[in-house]
């Protein structure tokens, strides 16, 4: 095993773990692209943590009954000790390199972790293409450019798939018959992607974007130089901007039906919207929740026919048009819309264990600044092979301005985006 890693099973967790000084701790299983995410980062942190901090790998699938005693459920889990006592905070999913030093810098002094911080070594990468994102715009780019036999490097602050790993199903992307689970096409995806030959660094924190420069900064110490650059970076649910929303999401107020439904079997839930995304993540909710109350701003739904002849047949689906939420409260656990009725004015209460928001999405360009030419809603312009206006700078997928924003559409914005590239480095 490289690094300063160890890999240990069920007998050896005692005098390995328990009985060091400081330890931690990575359940891993195989065929877990999460898991294939971290272990790069725990194998560079343990060269510097690792005279300090026992570095240990387990083996989930064969240490099932040690697993489930503490509790873990998830590959990978991250679990920390000191002098043998299992720290609060354990990481799970896609864990970022910033989240587990955070974690070991904890079980140090101050000034030693200090002190260990000095033998990070700053690393330079050079590429011709950084793609920035990988949603279905940013892996569709990423096989062209890879297949292109272009040396192809891509950067997503989570885990790749973008939207599409959240969502429940998808019944029109073409070549499958059947609904495809969200999160097996973005497998797909990025596995073709990774056939390609494109390198993926995922789970990271990026920061220090100079697009004139075409260089980025990742996890604070790898800098990534390009060619090229192609920004796929998405959009995100937009907030409705009320009191109590903030608050409480996470505890009641939730922007994802596939994550959060599960949790309200049997409940009455209220869903804010009347698009698409918020007609049909209704219906899937329907699955769990007893009732579901949407609350729609104008007086007619604005997704598509064949999602709302589903909707308005499905007998645990209720409707209030023209009404606006204005606070989200809790209550004794349960969650209360105060919503207005935009024709009289007058505010009445809805209750409910949970409120799912679904009121359209915002570009996710915060990191890049103000020098890029965007439409009046904030999304980047383009001309038709992707160009923005710096050169040498593309875009594609949900970021940019267009009229439909779905998963072809983004694949093909991808797929032109490489096209032009590989012919411009041919
Ligand atoms: C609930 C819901 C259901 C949907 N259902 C369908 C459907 O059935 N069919 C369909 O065709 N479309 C559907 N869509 C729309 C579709 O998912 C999107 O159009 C598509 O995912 C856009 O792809 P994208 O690559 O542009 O961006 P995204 O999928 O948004 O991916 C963007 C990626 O960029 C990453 N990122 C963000 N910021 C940074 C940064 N600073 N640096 C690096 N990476 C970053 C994100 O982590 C993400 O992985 C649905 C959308 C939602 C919300």
């Amino acid at each position: 095993m490289a690094g300063k890693i160890k890999e240990i099973s069920a007998q050896d967790f005692k005098s390995e773990v328990l009985e060091a000084k400081c330890a931690v701790v990575d359940f891993y299983s195989t065929e877990c692209p999460p898991c294939e995410a971290l272990a790069g980062k725990y194998e560079s942190l343990s060269l510097i943590y690792g005279d300090d901090v026992k570095f240990i790998k387990i083996f989930r699938q064969e240490n099932r009954a040690l697993a489930e005693e503490l509790e873990v459920s998830g590959s990978p889990t991250v679990l920390f000790y000191q002098q043998g006592k299992l720290m609060d905070e354990r990481l799970t999913g896609g864990i970022r390199r910033t989240d587990l030093m955070k974690n070991l810098d904890q079980l140090l002094a101050p000034e030693r972790a200090e002190e260990l911080k000095k033998k990070i070594v700053s690393k330079e990468r050079e590429c011709e293409v950084l793609i920035l994102g990988g949603g279905p715009g940013g892996l569709s780019a990423a096989i062209y450019a890879g297949q292109a036999k272009l040396d192809t490097v891509l950067v997503d602050i989570a885990l790749p798939g973008g939207q599409v790993s959240t969502t429940h199903l998808v019944s029109n992307y073409p070549g499958f018959i059947e609904p495809q689970p969200g999160f097996m096409l973005s497998h797909y995806m990025s596995e073709q992607a990774k056939g390609a030959g494109v390198e993926f660094v995922t789970a990271v924190d990026v920061s220090e974007v100079d697009l004139e420069k075409k260089e980025i900064l990742v996890d604070g110490f790898e800098r990534i130089r390009a060619k090229k650059i192609i920004l796929a970076t998405g959009a995100s649910p937009k907030p409705l901007g009320i009191k109590g929303e903030r608050e409480y999401k996470g505890q009641g107020v939730s922007y994802c039906a596939t994550c959060d439904a599960k949790y309200y079997q049997g409940k009455e839930v209220i869903v804010i919207g009347g698009g698409n995304s918020a007609i049909e993540e209704s219906l899937f909710i329907t699955r769990f929740a007893s009732k579901v109350t949407v609350v729609h701003q104008f007086a007619e739904l604005q997704a598509n026919k064949q999602a709302q002849q589903k909707a308005f047949s499905n007998n645990k689906i209720t409707f209030i048009f023209e009404h606006e939420p204005r606070e989200f409260i809790k209550k004794n656990g349960s969650m209360e819309a105060v919503v207005e009725d935009l024709r009289s004015g007058e505010s009445s209460t809805i209750k409910g264990a949970g409120i799912f928001v679904f009121a359209g999405m915002k570009p996710n360009l915060d990191f890049v600044g103000h020098a890029l030419k965007r439409d009046q809603w904030g999304y980047l312009k383009t001309d038709e092979k992707m160009y923005t206006n710096i050169s040498d700078v593309f875009a594609v997928g949900d970021v940019r301005s267009k009229e439909y924003r779905q998963i072809t559409t983004a694949a093909a914005d991808g797929t032109i985006a490489a096209i032009a590239i590989a012919a411009e480095l041919a």
